[in-house]
């Protein structure tokens, strides 16, 4: 299912990804790295990317979603722990410790295919 949300990041993402892009060359593969915070889904994301790419010269081009965990921080035990989900329980027995995430959105990498 498309949502407005990952289509708008998406399509940023595609023109950051052409401006880098050589002339010469295709892109095959693009790795990106986001932060919790961002609320994303990769899935979701995705298919926005085939979507905005698609007739572009990147178009084919595999996007790859890196998704940072929250950092749940307990301040009953002080325990520390990465976690898919931000509401969780800690196994002390608090039933709300702290939740924080980064709300990067990172072009790491782009994978070139070079044209002979
Ligand atoms: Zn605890």
């Amino acid at each position: 299912m498309l949502r407005v949300h990952e289509f708008s990041i998406a399509e940023a993402l595609a023109a950051q990804v052409q401006r880098h892009a050589p002339a010469a060359g295709r892109v095959t593969e693009v790795d990106i790295t986001v932060g919790a915070l961002r609320g994303l889904e990769p899935e979701a994301l995705r298919m926005s990317w085939e979507a905005v790419t698609h007739g572009t010269p990147i178009a084919g081009a595999t996007l790859n979603v890196d998704l940072r965990p929250w950092t749940i921080t307990c301040s009953t035990c002080g325990r520390t722990w990465p976690s898919p989900v931000p509401f969780v329980a800690c196994e002390c027995g608090d039933p709300s410790p702290v939740p924080t995430a980064g709300d990067e959105l990172d072009l790491v990498a782009l994978t070139i295919e070079e044209e002979s």
